[in-house]
C-alpha cells in the first residue's frame, strides 16, 4: 500500500491528525493494532470543557459526567475543597470519544487498518512502515506520523527518544461513594509516591486510579484502596471492572520530528506536566502538527520543513512544559509533612481566592506564576528550611 501519510496509532491523536490531513486532500492510512478503536482504553477521562471548545470538539454522548469541584486529601490533614461552582471538566467515555474521532477521520477519507500492528520502520526518501496481523505487510508513505502512545515504536525506530521518563499508572472501575460532580485526589508518599490517587465518578461507576514515579502502580493501587483511611471506606468491596495499567510520558523527553517522521500525542510526550492529562494537550499539538505536515507535503517533508512543528509547540506550550516540569520535580520530592503544609496554605482564604482567580484547567502556567509571584507573602507560613530544600529543583533548568 502506498499513501501520502501513514499514521501509526488510532487513538485520539492519530485520528485527529488523520481527519485534518484527509480533509486537506492527502491519502491517509491509520494503522491500529487492536480490533476496534478505543478498546482497550486506560484513562480517567477527565477533559477540560474549555479545551474541548478550543479544539472545536462538541460534547457528545461520550460525556458521562460533569465536574464542578475537586477535593484534595493531604497525607494526614483535613481535606480541602476547591470549586468555582461552574463545570470545569467532563468525565468522558474514552472508547466512545476515540470512536467518534475515528469516524470523523474515516468520513474525511482516511483508511483505517485495524488488527494491524506496526513492527518496524525503514527510514529513507519513502519511509516503509512494517506491519503484522492485517491484510497489508507494509505501507509506504511520504510522511509517517507516530501516534502510537507513550511506548511509541515509531519514536524508537526513528531514534527520537532522548531520556524518556514515565509515570506508572493503574486504574479500575467500581462502585464508590463520591459526589457526581466531584473528583477526589489523594496525596501521600506511602500511597502514591511522587504523584496522587484519584476517585472520579462516571455516573453509575467510579474510576479509582493511581500514579507513581517509583513503585509498581497496580500493587500501590490495591494497597491504597485497601488501607487508605478515607478512600477505603468509600470504595465498596464489590466488582472490579476494566482494570488496566499504563504509562504517561513526561514532556520534553523526546524529539518530535525528523526527516519524514513526526510524533503526536503521548508518543511526542505532549501531556500536562503537573497532572499528566494528555487528551487536550495532545490534540492541541496535533493540530499544529497537521498544519505543518500539510504545508510540508506540498513539497518534501524533510526535517528542515518539519522543524516548524517543534517551534509551534514550544510557542504554545513551551513555557508551560518547562515551568510545570520544575514544579513537578519539587512536588515529587516532597515529604508528607511538607505536602501537609502546602495544603494548609490552600485552606487560607487569600490563597484560595488567588487559586480560583488564576486556575485554568488546561493551562497551569498562569496559576503557577501567580503563586510564585505571591510567594514572598506566602513564604512566612512555610519554614525557610523547607523552601531551601526544594528551591534547587525549581531553579534547575
Ligand atoms: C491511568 C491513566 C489515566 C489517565 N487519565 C487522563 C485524564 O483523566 N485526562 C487526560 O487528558 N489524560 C489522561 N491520561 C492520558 C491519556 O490517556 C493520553 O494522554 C491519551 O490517551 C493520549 O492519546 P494518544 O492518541 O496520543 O495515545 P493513545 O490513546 O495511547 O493511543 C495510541 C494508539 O496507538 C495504538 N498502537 C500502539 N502501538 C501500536 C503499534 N505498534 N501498531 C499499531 N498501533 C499501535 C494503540 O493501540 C492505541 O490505540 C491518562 C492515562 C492513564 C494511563
Amino acid at each position: 500500500m502506498r499513501v501520502d501519510v501513514a499514521v501509526v496509532g488510532g487513538g485520539p491523536a492519530g485520528c485527529f491528525a488523520s481527519e485534518m490531513l484527509a480533509k486537506h486532500g492527502f491519502e491517509v492510512a491509520i494503522i491500529e493494532e487492536h480490533a476496534e478503536v478505543g478498546n482497550p482504553a486506560c484513562c480517567a477521562g477527565v477533559v477540560g470543557v474549555d479545551g474541548l471548545r478550543e479544539l472545536k470538539i462538541k460534547p457528545g454522548k461520550w460525556v458521562l459526567g460533569k465536574l464542578r469541584r475537586a477535593v484534595f486529601y493531604p497525607p494526614s490533614s483535613e481535606p480541602v475543597e476547591i470549586t468555582r461552582g461552574k463545570v470545569e471538566a467532563f468525565v468522558i467515555d474514552r472508547a466512545a470519544f476515540d470512536r467518534e474521532l475515528a469516524r470523523k477521520a474515516a468520513n474525511a477519507g482516511a483508511t483505517l487498518l485495524l488488527r494491524t500492528r506496526c513492527v518496524g520502520l525503514k527510514l529513507g526518501r519513502e519511509p516503509v512502515v512494517k506491519l503484522k496481523g492485517g491484510s497489508e505487510t507494509e505501507v509506504r508513505a511520504r510522511l509517517v506520523i507516530g501516534a502510537d502512545g507513550p511506548a511509541s515504536i515509531v519514536a524508537r525506530e526513528a531514534g527520537l527518544l532522548k531520556n524518556a521518563r514515565y509515570l506508572k499508572c493503574a486504574q479500575f472501575e467500581t462502585i464508590a461513594e463520591v459526589r457526581a460532580d466531584t473528583t477526589e485526589l489523594y496525596f501521600g508518599s506511602s500511597f502514591a509516591p511522587g504523584f496522587f490517587a484519584w476517585l472520579t465518578p462516571t455516573g453509575d461507576l467510579c474510576r479509582v486510579g493511581l500514579g507513581t514515579t517509583r513503585d509498581d502502580a497496580l500493587r500501590k493501587l490495591l494497597s491504597f484502596v485497601g488501607t487508605h483511611p478515607t478512600a477505603s471506606t468509600k470504595v465498596q468491596s464489590g466488582k472490579i471492572l476494566n482494570l488496566c495499567a499504563g504509562l504517561i510520558p513526561e514532556p520534553l523527553t523526546r524529539k518530535i520530528y525528523t526527516d519524514r517522521v513526526m510524533l503526536v500525542g503521548d508518543a511526542a510526550g505532549h501531556v500536562k506536566p503537573l497532572t499528566r492529562g494528555g487528551v487536550y494537550v495532545g490534540l492541541s499539538c496535533t493540530q499544529l502538527a497537521a498544519e505543518v505536515a500539510a504545508d510540508a507535503l506540498g513539497s518534501e517533508p524533510t526535517a528542515k520543513k518539519l522543524r516548524a512543528y517543534e517551534r509551534a509547540v514550544m510557542k504554545r506550550f513551551g513555557r508551560e512544559f518547562e515551568l510545570g516540569i520544575r514544579v513537578r520535580r519539587v512536588f515529587e520530592r516532597m515529604t508528607d509533612e511538607d505536602l501537609n503544609s502546602i495544603f494548609e496554605l490552600l485552606k487560607r482564604e487569600d490563597v484560595q481566592a488567588l487559586v480560583l482567580k488564576h486556575f485554568d484547567f488546561d493551562h497551569h502556567e498562569k496559576l503557577l506564576r501567580a503563586l510564585l509571584i505571591k510567594a514572598p507573602r506566602l513564604l512566612p507560613s512555610l519554614e525557610l528550611k523547607r523552601i531551601l530544600k526544594y528551591s534547587r529543583y525549581l531553579l534547575k533548568p
